[in-house]
């Protein structure tokens, strides 16, 4: 099966600095896949070429098998895109900005209107679709950010940050939505800052850092390599970290001290795994 995405040995250089440096990456069909990095990684840059958005400087990059550059048009029509920037028009109605887009992309008319029901129907704002965007939500925004992206039917979505400065009801309902699409076999990559997200989301990771991607794999696997347990011991102001293949090991470990203040076991989570790896935290 043709891979859903895939990017092989790709560079973006801006003035000289390859601020996506030799990045190679298979996106399977089906999976949701998270993309991680400290500010500046180089994640927007990714998804903007993988989107048509912005062009390699060197490599290869395909959509479905359709190759970024040279196809732009068919790359176009497999995915969706749902980006930070690419914010939904406030005076607009929300039927009016689903409209818009599917213009935008050919749709035919008796087909625009019946997919325009049924994507607003599907993330419940078929009962808003009368009203002007800026008085929604942010939650009820990023919805219809996303009805919008599904509209001519996507076969791979991309999510950048998608549930950022939502409070924690409205992005488990966005989850929620995302997780039915995927299980409806749309492939999905996304980046975000929370880790939760990633835990409950995401069968596969890729962390980057300076544009290259420096870890890769599905969580549990990210936790075996660089060990199940954790025993973090307070200095000053500041925890120190060590890592045990398993929380038994880290337990033992912290057994055999003679001094156990300001000491403590858990098991390793992603954070601990990112800041291992970056040296920085998440946000
Ligand atoms: P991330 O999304 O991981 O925070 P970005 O892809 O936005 O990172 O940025 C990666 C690096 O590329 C940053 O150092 C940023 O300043 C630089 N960069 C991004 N876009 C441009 C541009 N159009 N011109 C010059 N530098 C850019």
């Amino acid at each position: 099966m043709v891979a859903a995405v895939s990017l092989q040995n790709v560079y973006k250089v801006y003035n000289g600095v390859a601020v996506v440096n030799d990045l190679s990456l298979t996106l399977e069909t089906g999976e949701v896949f998270g993309l991680l990095g400290p500010n500046g990684a180089g994640k927007s840059t990714t998804i903007r070429m993988v989107t048509t958005l912005s062009r390699p400087s060197q490599g290869t990059i395909t959509v479905a098998g359709w190759d970024v550059t040279r196809q732009q048009l068919e790359v176009r029509r497999q995915i969706g895109v749902v980006l930070q920037q690419t914010s939904v028009d406030g005076d607009l109605t929300v039927w009016e900005n689903m409209e818009f887009h599917g213009r935008m992309h050919h749709l035919p008319p008796a087909q625009r209107r019946r997919s325009i029901d049924d994507w607003l129907d599907y993330v419940e704002l078929g009962d808003r679709r009368d009203d002007k965007v800026k008085t929604l939500s942010g939650g009820m925004k990023r919805r219809l950010q996303i009805a919008r992206a599904l509209l001519h039917n996507p076969k791979i979505l991309f999510l950048d940050e998608p549930t950022v400065g939502l409070d924690p009801q409205t992005r488990r309902r966005l989850w929620e939505i995302i997780q039915r699409l995927n299980q409806q076999g749309i492939t999905m990559l996304l980046t975000t800052h929370y880790m939760e997200e990633v835990e409950y989301l995401c069968d596969r990771i890729g962390v980057l850092d300076q544009g290259k991607l420096i870890a890769l794999g599905s969580f549990d696997q990210l936790r075996q390599r660089h060990g199940e347990g954790l025993v973090m011991t307070q200095r000053g102001d500041r925890w120190e970290y060590q890592f045990f293949p398993t929380l038994e090991a880290a337990k033992a470990y912290l057994e055999q001290q003679p001094d156990k203040t300001g000491m403590m076991t858990r098991p390793t989570n992603l954070e601990d795994i990112f800041v291992e790896l970056t040296g920085r935290n998440l946000d």
